[in-house]
């Protein structure tokens, strides 16, 4: 054997099984074992858009014309996404795929790409392809016989810079999947990082996995409205340590003109963890409007400010607020596709593959906590609203039942165990918090130094009482005082946790994260 041969061997060295492909992955080569979830997933939702039929009749006649439906694995590796799609779509789906592109820039990448599309026996449906993804997908813009109707963006860190090419080259009602693993620049780490690459300015709150996704989608929308196209968001995730998109992208010039109205400014404070959402813009629909020549919206739209300006100052406590986005303001999932979504996994269970899934429990846990999330934008840790006021926290169910009794809708977050949704204004939040904390005052302990001495009480700065002090104060002079009722309400608890489903998962193994680029051994 060649010394080059012998070389190509060494590097061979891990063969991995995942789901129905068996692929060789050698150590140049990126692959991570916990993104399983992330590839369980997508095909998950690649078969249930195909077979809910998302993309519309129409492309599927102009599709059929060319051959099929197109999915591209923009940045693949080794391959093992196309590998997958094609031997685990339903047989009824794969019938209407043309073919699979498993694209990658690195030469290393597409000898191994085409190695495992010819050891998996998968040659007739994927075809391996040695391109700058973004070049690859402006090339097809021209042509609805090459326009793909899916397309996979999953790269190392962000994908920001494949977005523009991806948004404008999909076929309309197309299917996006996107990931990005540059969690803590989305989660606030790094907010001018942020802002260069999406648009936005992230920020370091409770809820930034949920606010990095709105970021995301607001992204998204942006590139889209360049082109006359617009997102619907299918479902959003925060997993691990990477976030996931399904969204349809859809030509509609008019739709375009609402993009303002759809995004918002968050105004965060720092001190007791309240926020306010402002809208960018507001749209005004005119009944008598002429109906526009390319679509049969009766709407006018007329940029005016928002109903209601925030204040710079926190409206509960006072301090002065932080400013982030702006932010996707509108719902993140579509809640029938999360249905059909559980429906399909559903089946996959109750046919003859009863392991279809490696993450099986995993999805269908998320899958639950998604379909009861409210859609109402972020969320609350119900911990650090305590900590504020210096409380112990009141156990969830019994302030999720305080806010229900109350007339308000409450829901868990898949985005972080131990918060809260909810449609009660932030006021309504801390005056629950309050009641609860006069009620079940906590007996205070000093707090002791390593060296026994007592520590100092918390510094006031320039204000002569905590930011907890303050909201104290609000709350229990305010002369309207409402009393809440704390008894145990039957919706208080979540039908998934109920059901003992998976809901969030702890790391399973250890070293569970991003891994680092592969290098040249
Ligand atoms: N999606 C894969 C992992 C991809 S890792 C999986 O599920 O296993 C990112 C890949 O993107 C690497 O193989 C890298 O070579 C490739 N890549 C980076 N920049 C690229 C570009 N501009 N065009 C195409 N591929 C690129």
């Amino acid at each position: 054997m060649s010394s080059n041969g012998k070389a190509e061997l060494q590097l061979l060295t891990k063969t991995i099984e995942e789901g129905q492909a068996k692929i060789l992955a050698p150590s140049n080569v990126f692959y991570n074992p916990v993104q399983q979830f992330n590839r369980d997933l997508s095909v998950l939702v690649i078969n249930t858009y195909l077979k809910h039929k998302l993309y519309g009749e129409k492309n599927l006649r102009i599709a059929k014309e060319s051959g099929g439906f197109r999915i591209l694995d923009a940045l693949s590796a080794t391959g093992l996404r196309s590998i997958r799609y094609a031997k685990e779509l339903d047989p009824t789906n794969i019938e209407t795929i043309d073919k699979i592109v498993a694209n990658d820039l690195s030469e290393k990448a597409i000898e191994i790409i085409k190695r495992n599309i010819s050891e998996n026996h998968v040659s007739d449906k994927v075809r391996a392809s040695h391109d700058d993804a973004s070049l690859l997908m402006h090339d097809t813009k021209r042509s609805a016989s090459q326009r793909f109707h899916v397309i996979d963006l999953d790269p190392f860190g962000s994908a920001a810079k494949f977005l523009d090419a991806a948004v404008s080259s999909i076929e309309s009602s197309g299917l996006l999947m996107v990931t990005c693993t540059d969690t803590a620049v989305l989660c606030g780490n790094a907010s001018e990082s942020c802002f260069a690459r999406y648009g936005s300015m992230s920020l370091r709150t409770p809820y930034c996995h949920e606010m990095g996704l709105r970021i995301l989608l607001r992204s998204l929308e942006q590139h889209a409205s360049r082109y006359g196209r617009f997102i619907k968001p299918l479902v959003s995730l925060s997993i691990d340590f990477y976030m996931r998109l399904f969204v349809q992208v859809f030509t509609q010039p008019a739709e375009t003109k609402m993009a303002a109205s759809r995004l918002a400014q968050v105004y965060h404070c720092k001190a007791c963890h309240s926020f306010e959402l402002l809208r960018l813009g507001k749209c005004t629909i005119k009944e008598d409007a002429p109906m526009a020549a390319s679509n049969n919206l009766a709407v006018k739209y007329k940029f005016q400010p928002p109903d209601a300006l925030v204040s710079s100052k926190c409206g509960m406590c006072g301090r002065t607020y932080s400013i982030g986005g702006p932010i996707w303001a509108e719902p993140m999932h579509d809640k029938t596709f999360v249905n059909q979504l559980i429906n399909e996994l559903g089946s996959t269970e109750s046919n003859q593959q009863p392991n279809k899934f490696g993450t099986h429990r995993r999805l269908d846990g998320m899958l639950h906590i998604i379909s009861e999330e409210l859609d109402v934008p972020l969320y609350y840790e119900t911990d650090k609203l305590t900590s504020v006021i210096n409380m112990p926290a009141p156990p969830q169910k019994l302030f999720n039942s305080a806010l229900l009794n109350a007339g308000y809708q409450v829901s868990a977050t898949h985005a972080s165990p131990g918060s809260f949704k909810t449609t009660a204004p932030g006021h309504i939040v801390w005056d629950i918090m309050c009641q609860w904390a006069r009620e079940n005052p906590r007996q205070k302990k000093a707090k002791i130094q390593s060296d026994g001495e007592e520590k100092a009480p918390m510094k006031r700065t320039d204000m002569k009482t905590t930011a907890g002090e303050s909201i104290m104060d609000k709350m229990t002079s305010k002369d309207d005082k409402k009393t809440y009722d704390f008894t145990f309400h039957r919706s208080a608890e979540p039908i998934s946790k109920k059901l003992q489903l998976l809901r969030f998962q702890t790391n399973p193994t250890a070293n569970w994260g991003p891994k680092k680029r592969p290098r040249d051994e």
